[in-house]
């Protein structure tokens, strides 16, 4: 089992604002994207981690978690 992180990470560039969410073995690695728009540094929005075989089930529940918050946010 490998520990993975996953964030919601956002372009510093407030002119751009590009939003990504990325999946990495160390917090590191996370903040060290770059923007895929304009290529300026991202922010780390919010970080969580949890013991996973692979990032893609990862990304997958994180996935899931927000359109289910998506949605909630829509009912209310
Ligand atoms: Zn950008």
């Amino acid at each position: 089992m490998t520990v993975m992180y996953a964030a919601r990470i956002i372009c510093s560039d407030e002119a751009c604002a590009a939003e990504a969410e990325v999946v990495a073995p160390t917090l590191t690695e996370l903040e060290a994207h770059v923007c895929a728009e304009c290529g300026a540094g991202m922010q780390v929005l919010g970080v969580s981690f949890e013991a996973s075989a692979t990032g893609a089930v990862l990304r997958m529940l994180t996935h899931e978690r927000e359109r289910l918050e998506r949605d909630l946010h829509l009912a209310a």
